[in-house]
């Protein structure tokens, strides 16, 4: 059960004849768990690679369509979060690679036995989760009692603290007036 997907990524390159090569993989959380830590809850979806083998550049081009589970910043209730990406990295044997400057470009060895895909699809999916974790439609119904009760108070908070003041105010008023008839 452990490192069931060490190898699960990795392509074997000097086996590769040149040419345009197609692999497809799920995405499952035990993967993201082996490779550190899963910062979703559940994951699905797929992964294209498409992978460009030319004798001096091997050019890796990803799709990845899926949707995370992620926990609500708000109200802890799960919810899917659909991504759709595409990535492309290249990898050059030739050290003095300079045609391509936007884009990732990596140095292999030439005696390279396999090019390992974990890391690039770790990064790119977990890039997928976005900052700030709250659904569309939170807060609603079905969100727990004490998150709607302490939403409702937030939104409340201003006249709240109006009428607060207004009271301390009133109170200091009554308080002198009091001192005032006392001497
Ligand atoms: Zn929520």
């Amino acid at each position: 059960m452990e490192n069931e997907f060490k190898n699960y990524f990795k392509i074997e390159i000097p086996k590769l004849p040149l040419g345009i090569h197609y692999f497809d993989y799920s995405l499952h959380i035990e993967f993201f768990e082996e490779m550190g830590e899963a910062l979703m809850e559940k994951i699905e979806g797929q992964i294209r690679v498409e992978l460009n083998k030319a004798p001096r550049l091997i050019v890796v081009a990803y799709t990845i369509n899926g949707k995370l589970e992620l926990l609500c910043d708000r109200c802890l209730q799960p919810y899917w979060h659909p991504f759709s990406l595409t990535h492309k990295v290249y990898y050059t044997f030739e050290r003095k690679m300079r045609e391509i400057e936007e884009e990732d470009v990596f140095f292999l060895d030439k005696n390279i036995q396999y090019l390992d895909l974990s890391q690039d699809i770790y990064d790119l999916v977990t890039l997928q989760i976005p900052y700030r974790k709250v659904p569309e439609w939170c807060p609603a119904a079905s969100c727990p009692a004490e998150i709607m009760l302490h939403l409702g108070n937030k939104t409340n908070t201003e006249p709240l603290i109006d009428d607060r003041w207004a009271a301390l105010a009133k109170i200091k008023i009554e308080h002198l007036e009091e001192e005032n008839n006392s001497i």
